[in-house]
């Protein structure tokens, strides 16, 4: 396997806080991916940033009467101190906002015109009768055609999520002043999908290691590919890098257009900010370096199809031809990760309804990683899961204070009490063997299902190691061994050897507590790096907030390291505290309002 890998996370939406429900799907399993490649010693750049560019910003700031850029702000913010306190460790996560951005979709851009993907289309737009001035989509409101519901906008219906033409409303009005705008004909740019579909199948008939189900959803859109829309009458984007459009203010690119380069865009920053310009092209230019892509499945058809598509036809290989664009030959996708939704409670996360459970609200009360480790174990990885209070308490209770906590809290406290230190393993028989075995050849299996993105399977082999040694511990019965401190010690000695492991094991999924039982083995240093939130500043721009961090140097190595007997421990403090039972039936106060 490559020593290279790109880790390209979903980039969250910035029009408002994000929920329990996004960071299942994108933020935590791609974090848990990220830990477990590096410990286990590949080269990990991981990037994202917040997607502030489309309608749905523009709407909202008007509904906060802020301008779009001062709301993107205001989520950009928000979402970079959630992410941090989740501890999702980002080499960096930026935004859309940003002029590197801004140039690097533009090349992009570039390349796919230059080699006649993009084509100009015409369509029909919608312009103030009264002013002649084009309205945006989004100042057009109608009934939706699919669904008939009578408040779609231009752009798209918010309650069946078609995206839709102005001119396909029914009754369309602008949202201004109410006048029934008139439409003609306006000038708009198409990636010209039909020219890469050849290019694109070849290309997936290789993939023979995705999900079948990915795989096949994927290779089903090939037949119906369309020239799809990449720009928009709106006046929040980037601008068209073309002579007689960029100064158009009505007219930019498309928002998913300019969202997908963000990982190529990303990665670009990343390198300036450490100091070597070219070193993105070793995640992107070299054929050997592998990319994995997480999301929610609602995004696949960008990951798995549009975004190959472009990046092929950048390359110069569809049905068109054409050379190499401005940004050299980049890689495409190795493997698409998607994950399924997250429910709450039997029913969708709905901002508007109250249905929801954001991420500050969440860390504030429980910490980072009881809620890691509630979607590791029972996130929806394969198919739709739900999320209920009563269900979080008992594995929080029952699986990380009863079985972890009570683990790492009794082995330590024992050799602290008898011994001070590591005690010495003089007495080793065939049952502390057998368990040392098991717990090193988890490593294996762990590595395994983590590699393939199978985190619930991980999960629970690093948990059943934890259980082996709470049975281990009940049996061997070493506060019973008083009279023979030999074997006393040769027990402790195995059970701490097996939390030191099993610390290793979750320390993909816990990283903050990792860092603690670590340094309550007795560990010195840095176990497991978290990102920092870092100010930075762009030239020709204002200063805005990125999460980065030092994670290559972080000690933690996926492989059992002996525990030197000796080694001072302290008394250990409690890691994981019980969850009132009460609160399984309600949830917190702040959850209970809808
Ligand atoms: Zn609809």
């Amino acid at each position: 396997m490559s020593s290279r890998v790109l880790t390209a996370v979903a980039w969250p939406y910035a029009n408002g806080p994000r929920h329990i429900g996004h960071v299942s799907g994108f933020g935590v399993p791609s974090d848990v991916f990220s830990r477990y490649m590096r410990m286990s010693g590949h080269d990990v750049l991981m990037v994202s940033g917040t997607d502030e560019h489309g309608t749905p910003i523009s709407v909202q700031a008007e509904a906060e009467g802020m301008t779009t850029r001062e709301l993107a702000d205001k989520y950009n913010r928000v979402i970079v101190e959630d992410l941090q306190g989740l501890g999702l460790s980002y080499d960096l996560f930026t935004r859309t906002t940003t002029l590197n951005h801004y140039d690097v979709v533009q090349k992009m851009f570039t390349g796919l015109y230059d080699n006649g993907y993009v084509v100009p289309k015409t369509q029909l737009g919608a312009v103030s009768p009264s002013t002649g001035r084009t309205l945006p989509d989004r100042y057009i409101e109608g009934t939706c055609p699919i669904c008939g519901y009578d408040s779609a906008r231009g752009d798209q219906c918010d309650n069946c999520g078609n995206q839709l033409d102005p001119a396909d409303l029914i009754n369309p009005v602008s949202r201004i002043n109410g006048e029934t705008p008139k439409f003609v004909e306006t000038e708009h740019f198409f990636l010209d999908l039909p020219a890469l579909a050849e290019s694109l199948g070849s290309w997936l008939s290789k993939r023979t290691d995705w999900r079948p189900n990915v795989l096949r959803f994927s290779q089903n859109l090939l037949s119906e590919l369309r020239p799809r829309a990449i720009t928009r009458d709106l006046d929040w984007g980037v601008p068209i890098p073309l002579d007689g459009w960029r100064d158009q203010p009505m007219k930019r690119l498309y928002v998913w257009f300019d969202a997908v380069i963000g990982y190529l865009s990303a990665s670009v920053e990343w390198a300036r900010r450490t100091g070597d310009p070219e070193a993105w092209k070793k995640w992107w230019a070299d054929p050997e370096a592998l990319a994995y892509y997480f999301m929610g499945k609602d995004n696949i058809v960008f990951h798995s199809v549009i975004w190959p598509g472009m990046l092929l036809g950048q390359n110069g290989a569809g049905d068109h031809g054409g050379q190499v664009g401005p940004m050299g030959t980049l890689n495409l996708p190795s493997e698409v990760v998607s994950s399924e939704f997250l429910t709450m409670s039997g029913s969708k996360f709905s901002t508007s309804r109250g249905k929801v459970i954001y991420v500050g609200d969440f860390l504030r009360d429980f910490g980072p990683d009881a809620l890691r480790y509630f979607i590791a174990v029972a996130g929806p990885e394969n198919q739709d899961a739900d999320f209920t209070w009563d269900e979080f308490v008992r594995r929080t209770n029952s699986e990380l204070a009863n079985e972890w906590g009570n683990l790492i809290n009794r082995s330590i406290s024992m050799a602290h009490r008898y011994v001070g230190a590591v005690p010495a393993a003089d007495d080793l028989r065939d049952r502390d063997h057998e368990l040392l075995k098991e717990s090193q050849a988890a490593f294996g299996i762990v590595g395994d299902a983590l590699r393939r993105s199978r985190f619930k399977q991980a999960s629970s082999e690093a948990m059943r190691i934890v259980t082996q040694a709470n049975r281990y511990l009940s049996e061997a019965e070493p506060w019973k061994l008083k009279d023979d401190p030999v074997r006393r010690d040769s027990v402790l000695h195995t059970a701490l050897q097996v939390v030191s492991d099993a610390n290793t094991l979750l320390t993909p999924f816990l990283p903050h507590s990792a860092q603690r039982v670590h340094e309550a083995l007795g560990g010195e240093g840095v176990w497991a790096a978290q990102p920092e939130i870092r100010t930075v500043e762009e030239e020709g721009g204002p200063d805005y907030p990125v999460l980065m961090g030092e994670y290559a140097s972080e000690q933690a190595r996926w492989e059992s390291v002996p525990l030197p007997a000796g080694r001072p421990l302290a008394k250990p403090e409690p890691l994981f505290a019980k969850l009132d039972d009460k609160l399984a039936e309600t949830g917190p106060e702040w959850a209970s309002i809808a």
